[in-house]
């Protein structure tokens, strides 16, 4: 049993949204209200249940970021108005997160808790930039230490003399303001000015750059590569296994950062691919579905489905919403009993399958226009032709089928609509660089720019487009937006080999 109130103080992880733990994953999904840092990957907030309420404590509209007092008074705050509280920190809560001061201020308040370890930057970022922290024969510990501190200031925590005659490796968080001064330092108390460092920016994210030097060059190669906070600073011979064990800058998708517009319910298959092929994926839906409630209206049409002579489905939407119904309005599947069907597009005619219906024809064009072609030699006149669809779909089908001389029943089985997703969430992730934005349909095209405002669509010049077919890709066009990569298939996986032969 939960006592309440409660509240979780959740390492994030360093960056890549999947380095969360299952039980930090958990514990977001409980939450009612969440505060979370700057360094945490927002797409967590996803996770979270609709109502909860997000504070950027990182970062406020005027740019003055809380303090750490602040934060305390917050969370305490929330959790004795009796919600779940959960706090999310970038990489593990208790390296250099200050998460002790947060846990202790409740402790005090009287207030339950409970410290959910996260993947620390120290270890995931540098395994990511291709360097293991330990190994065999060549690093036997290692040491991670707050870099924030100026080492040259009197009575200074770090013990660089002590850390100077380690051999395990070194990792310094927080140092890249002083990063001349750690170096000099540990040269100075006798390491060795040939020791590899290498400096790993953003690590486990598209925004990741790694480079590498010694204990006497390094600064000035993060002088001239720019290389800024956040960072890590690693000084150890580890620092040379990159060369061979750097499997994340492999991936050829790795760097970039890719937006999914699709509805929720809809982004996964999409955004695992592009994940496994190493890009960073920012899911903003920009269709939100919602079943067809006033099922009044519809269940005579349903009712009637044992007339058809043929059965067409135009998405996987109207397969999942169909057979809702179907169940909802107590109708066997039997029902359907000698109807022809026929789908749009290969994943449409697999969830049929799934279902248990064979289809019998998808047509070689995945459009209403190709179906139309299709389907002409197969419809004969006065013949009655059903269509589970989406309430606004588009009339090309229905219509091109009624001049075949069929009688058309359009199932009106959901609505689309555009959810209420912030413009300034939209225009603040385009402005942090996304490099492309993957569209896949005409709507998902035209809500974008309606949530983004016409007046700033000249964000969108900032990324490449990838459409997943024609019509799609037309939609772009219509609205003034560049096509740089358009899929010739109509499926995912199309798309995603455009998107990489145009990135590779
Ligand atoms: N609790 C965090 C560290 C917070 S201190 C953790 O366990 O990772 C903030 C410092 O962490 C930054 O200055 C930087 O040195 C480091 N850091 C955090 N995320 C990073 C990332 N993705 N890549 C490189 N350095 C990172």
């Amino acid at each position: 049993m939960l006592i309440e109130p409660y509240v979780y103080l959740i390492g994030a992880g360093p960056g890549d949204e999947a380095l969360i733990t299952v039980k930090g994953m958990d514990s977001i999904q409980k939450a009612d209200v969440i505060l979370y840092d700057r360094l945490i990957n927002t797409s967590l907030l996803k996770y979270a249940k609709e109502e909860a309420e997000t504070i950027d404590v990182g970062k406020s509209p005027n740019c003055h970021p809380y303090s750490q007092e602040e934060i305390n008074e917050l969370i305490v705050h929330h959790a004795q108005e009796g919600k779940i509280v959960a706090r999310l920190k970038g990489g593990d809560p208790y390296v250099f997160g200050r998460g002790g001061e947060e846990a202790l201020a409740l402790a005090e308040a009287g207030i339950s808790f409970e410290v959910v370890p996260g993947i620390t930057s120290a270890i995931g970022a540098l395994n990511y930039g291709g360097i293991p922290v330990t190994h065999r024969n060549i690093s036997t510990s290692f040491h991670v230490i707050t870099g924030h501190e100026n080492p040259l200031k009197e009575n200074s925590t770090v013990n660089y003399e002590a850390l100077a005659k380690l051999e395990g490796t070194l990792i310094f968080l927080m140092g890249m303001g002083n990063l001349k001064e750690i170096t000099a330092r540990l040269m100075e108390h006798g390491k060795n000015m040939d020791t590899p460092v290498a400096l790993v920016h953003r690590g486990t994210t598209a925004r990741q750059r790694v480079v590498m030097g010694t204990l006497e060059t390094i600064e000035n190669i993060a002088k001239a590569e720019e290389i800024k906070s956040p960072s890590i600073i690693v000084v150890g011979e580890v620092v040379n296994l990159r060369e061979k064990l750097n499997w994340y800058e492999k991936l050829p998708l790795q760097g970039k950062s890719v937006m999914v517009t699709r509805s929720r319910q809809q982004a996964s298959k999409l955004s695992s691919q592009l994940k496994a092929l190493g890009a960073e994926v920012i899911e903003f839906p920009t269709i939100a579905l919602e079943i067809n409630r006033d099922l009044a209206a519809i269940e005579d049409q349903i009712r009637e489905i044992k007339n058809a002579d043929h059965l067409i489905f135009t998405s996987t939407n109207g397969v999942k919403y169909f057979f809702e119904r179907l169940r909802a309005l107590k109708i066997d599947i039997r029902q359907l009993g000698a109807c022809r069907v026929s789908a749009i597009g290969t994943a449409t005619s697999k969830a049929l399958e799934e279902r248990g219906l064979i289809v019998e024809l998808v047509p070689e064009e995945f459009t209403a226009e190709g179906m139309l072609r299709a389907l002409k030699s197969v419809i004969r006149p006065g013949e009655t032709v059903f269509l589970p669809q989406a309430e606004i779909a588009r009339k090309s089908l229905a219509e091109g089928l009624r001049s075949l001389g069929a009688v058309v029943e359009q199932i009106p089985l959901y609505t689309t609509t555009v959810p209420k997703a912030s413009r300034q969430t939209l225009i603040q992730a385009l402005e942090g660089g996304i490099d492309i934005i993957t569209f896949t349909s005409a709507s998902t095209v035209r809500n974008l720019v309606e949530i983004l405002g016409k007046e700033n669509k000249g964000l969108l010049k900032l990324c490449k487009t990838a459409a997943i077919g024609p019509i799609t890709a037309k939609a772009l066009e219509d609205l003034d937006i560049r096509v740089d990569f358009q899929g010739e298939e109509h499926t995912i996986e199309g798309l995603i080999q455009e998107i990489l032969e145009g990135v590779i």
